[in-house]
């Protein structure tokens, strides 16, 4: 059976109106530039335990980790994936969470150059 103009208009019709509707909601996430809000690491995390992550470097138990100095930061560390203002930002070692700018790991490694 032959679809009839009908047919073929409606099905037009369908198909238009889920591309807008992809659009519009492109226009909403897809935006360039747009803030997208990762989920922050937990000090209580497991990987952050384990790594002695901290928020603030300064907070870093001296004794436990004793090569730490207050100068590592996580924005002067190589696995930084954030530009040097970002108050937050990701690393490799916390997969897609992020990670604060003033923070510390034992990971910490001098960003080159
Ligand atoms: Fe911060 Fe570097 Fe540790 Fe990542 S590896 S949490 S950037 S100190």
């Amino acid at each position: 059976m032959n679809p009839t103009m009908n047919d073929v208009a409606a099905k037009a019709t369908r198909r238009s109106f889920a591309l807008r509707l992809a659009g519009g909601a492109c226009a909403v996430a897809c935006v360039p530039g747009a803030a997208w809000s990762a989920t922050r690491v937990e000090e209580a995390d497991e990987t952050a335990v384990a790594l002695g992550y901290k928020h603030d470097t300064k907070k870093v138990d001296a004794k436990k980790y004793p090569k730490h100095a207050a100068t590592q930061r996580c924005n002067n560390c190589g696995l930084w994936q954030g530009a040097a203002a970002d108050p937050w930002a990701g690393c490799s070692m916390f997969g897609r969470k992020h990670i604060a700018a003033e923070g510390w790991c034992m990971a910490w490694v001098q960003k080159p150059g």
